[in-house]
């Protein structure tokens, strides 16, 4: 790896921080949807997560201990602007504040996720990213972190994975705000891509040496359902990746969306402009390929489908694949562009117990050699790859599938007042670390 690659791992404020309604923070998205029966696996909700709201100096502490020199989280806008627009709630920016100056002081570098899903609830009843509004909100939103933040961060993620907000939240309704509608869908899909234009250029325009990226969960979209054709995969295909990469390099969507936008007057003149982000690097987020298949009970007709029957899978079900993530960033270059790439996440859901208060997770040490192997091949077919974070470095609430599946390097014991435990696989991506990814040249090859 080259000498300034960039090794961390990931949060986001929804699923670790709690104190979802303490010391002025207003409601999100996620707070309401999780409140409402049977969103929810088990009902779960992160009213408390991973208590890091209160817990976060241990967080660091392992942080440190465990010398990972980069930790990306994110910021809940509903707790920095309560209405998510108007009147700063001071407290939830001091909370920030202690964050980074102490990941600062311990020379842990802060990336600052700026929307990691849990919108505004009151920006939502005015019709949130269905609303171009929107752009105004994000605006002041992004003014308002640059006042307070812009002087001790420097790497900036403006949004996390828009084309699963968008087709998840707004088309399939499996997450907040449980919306199912195509023009929802294409309006969401739309805005959240200019707001990343926008915002690109307000933040550069403030600090030209800010570092600026936006992550996207890239995929290849494969089947092998015999009922499905390949116009059909083309079409998952373009919910996933390429709604939002074609934008982003060419300011165009697929024929069949553009022309639904089209239809519906979502694009205004100067947008194909806007949405072409001018982006430091593009954060990429892979945990598997998608096999999909057509399917007429979802909107656009497509939805997951079988796997390989040989092929192994993770404690949440899901297709252990490293050939995946070698395959996005092998070919980037070619189907998008030459930017700078980030893995902004990567991980694996284990079934991790705590025995004799150790945490031993071989399937996780496993994922991470595997996966890491194939970045570094992939870097040396010619991949411009940066950096790497794992998702996640603590178990925390993973969306709908509530608390049942564990992410994290740390295991976190919900029964027992959110006790940390950090778990094998964080030794040995400390090791990695130290070693600059080395260490798997000598198991792997
Ligand atoms: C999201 C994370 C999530 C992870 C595992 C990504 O889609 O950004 O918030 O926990 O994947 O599902």
């Amino acid at each position: 790896m080259r000498d300034d690659f960039i090794w961390g791992t990931a949060t986001a404020a929804y699923q670790i921080e709690g104190a979802w309604n303490t010391e002025g923070k207003g409601a999100s998205i996620w707070d309401e949807f999780t409140h409402k029966p049977d969103n929810i696996f088990n009902n779960d909700h992160g009213d408390i997560a991973c208590n890091s709201y209160n817990m976060w100096p241990e967080d660091i502490d392992i942080l440190e201990s465990f010398n990972i020199p980069n930790y990306r989280c994110s910021l809940s806008w509903p707790r920095i602007l309560p209405e998510g627009t108007g009147a700063v709630n001071q407290k939830g920016i001091d909370f920030y504040n202690r964050i980074f100056d102490t990941l600062l002081e311990k020379n842990i570098t802060p990336w600052v996720t700026m929307y990691h899903w849990d919108l505004p609830l009151a920006l939502h009843k005015k019709g949130g990213w269905e609303n171009r509004d929107v752009l105004e909100w994000f605006e002041h939103y992004t003014d308002t972190l640059i006042k307070h933040f812009g002087g001790k961060i420097k790497n900036w993620i403006i949004l996390n994975e828009p084309n699963v907000h968008a087709w998840f939240g707004y088309a399939l309704g499996f997450h907040a705000p449980g919306i199912r509608d195509e023009l929802a869908y294409l309006k969401a899909t739309h805005y959240q891509n200019l707001v990343i234009g926008q915002t690109a250029r307000q933040l550069k325009e403030s600090h030209p040496d800010f570092n600026v990226g936006s992550s996207y969960q890239l995929v290849p979209i494969r089947t092998i359902c015999p009922n499905t054709s390949e116009k059909d995969r083309l079409r998952m295909d373009a919910l996933w990746n390429e709604n939002f990469m074609q934008p982003l390099f060419t300011g165009k969507y697929p024929a069949y969306f553009d022309a639904l936008m089209e239809e519906q007057k979502i694009i205004e003149e100067q947008d194909r402009e806007t949405i072409i982000a001018p982006l430091d690097f593009v954060g990429i987020q892979h945990y598997n390929p998608i096999y999909m298949a057509k399917n007429k009970d979802f909107l656009f007709d497509c939805f997951f489908g079988p796997i390989p029957e040989e092929m192994p899978t993770t404690g949440a079900n899901w297709p252990i694949d490293p050939s995946g993530i070698e395959d996005i960033l092998v070919n980037f270059k070619d189907r998008y562009g030459d930017t700078p790439l980030i893995i902004t996440e990567n991980g694996i859901a284990c079934n991790d117990t705590l025995e004799n208060g150790q945490c031993h997770d071989p399937d996780r040490e496993n994922y991470l050699i595997q996966h890491i192997t194939a970045v570094k091949k992939a870097i040396q077919k010619g991949a411009d790859v940066r950096g790497y974070f794992v998702w996640s470095l603590l178990d925390n609430f993973e969306w709908a599938d509530g608390y049942q599946y564990r992410f994290g390097l740390v295991h976190i014991d919900y029964e027992k007042s959110c006790k940390r435990t950090p778990k094998s696989s964080i030794t040995l991506y400390s090791g990695i670390i130290e070693n600059n990814g080395t260490l798997l040249c000598n198991t792997q090859t």
